[in-house]
């Protein structure tokens, strides 16, 4: 629905750390129902962008724009109750609660619009969000684990209740910064598995970083490539794999 339509949009946007200027008059738009995957050198700016978008970190200079609303002002769980979500953040997860509770948790702090939402005072309300709560664990394939302790989990499947906790907040746009870090080959190759199955049921706009090339070039629509804060080129992958320029950065130019 309303595909075409601008979902995110940087402008101008800068952040200094002191003298370094790690994000430098990055200006990107993602449409709904895009996949953007943003690469790019260690120390590119790329989790600092994220992290500006998701407003853990304070820009500089600059505007972000979500649905045409500037977010720049926002507290990050304004952000996420207006549709952004953040996965792979394994402090999201509660150890000692269900995979069933993690699911429910999230559903319900979205909607709260609370980041650091207490369940303990809406344990009764779990229950108004376990339809969705399992539609999401079986769409990351978790649903025979719903009754295991979150911590009981193997480490794959901790990643798989990530995003399946970022997917229960029904966001328009997922934020994902290099899932796959300290994975297995296996266990990268599920996690690729599932964005791509989340990609086809859901429709779902996503930005990734990742560092993986063979992974950013068959998941992504269009690739915006940072080097030392800005942005050297953009494209589609088969634009980025020719580019000199993108060459040039990986070489170390
Ligand atoms: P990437 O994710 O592309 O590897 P980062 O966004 O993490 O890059 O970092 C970009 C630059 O900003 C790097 O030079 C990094 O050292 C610096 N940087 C990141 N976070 C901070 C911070 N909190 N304080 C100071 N410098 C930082
Ligand atoms: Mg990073």
């Amino acid at each position: 629905s309303r595909s075409g339509e601008t979902l995110l949009e940087t402008r101008g946007l800068v952040k200094e750390f002191g003298g370094l200027v790690a994000t430098d008059d990055v200006s990107i738009d993602v449409k709904r129902g895009e996949r953007v995957s943003i690469i790019g050198p260690n120390g590119a700016g790329k989790s600092t962008l994220i992290n500006l978008i998701t407003r853990r970190l304070e820009p500089t200079r600059g505007d972000i724009l979500f649905k045409g609303e500037s977010i720049v002002q926002m507290e990050p769980h304004q952000v996420v109750q207006r549709g952004i979500s953040k996965s792979f953040q394994t402090a999201s997860i509660f150890p000692d609660l269900t995979v069933m509770e993690n699911a429910q948790i999230a559903a319900l702090a979205a909607e709260h619009g609370e980041f650091g939402f207490n369940f303990l005072t809406h344990r009764d309300k779990l229950t108004d969000v376990h339809e969705l709560a399992e539609d999401t664990l079986e769409a990351v394939g978790l649903l025979d684990r719903a009754h295991n302790d979150a911590e009981d989990l193997p480490y794959g499947d901790k990643r798989r209740l990530e995003i399946g906790i970022a997917l229960a907040a029904e966001p328009d746009l997922l934020l994902m910064d290099e899932p796959t870090a300290g994975m297995s080959p296996e266990e990268t190759q599920a996690t690729v598995d599932l964005i791509e199955e989340v990609k086809e049921e859901m429709g779902l706009t996503f930005v990734l970083v990742e560092h993986d090339m063979e992974i950013v070039f068959s998941i992504s629509d269009r690739i915006v490539v940072l080097n030392r804060g800005g942005v050297i080129a953009e494209g589609t992958p088969e634009e980025i794999r020719g580019d000199p320029a993108v060459q040039e950065a990986y070489l170390g130019g």
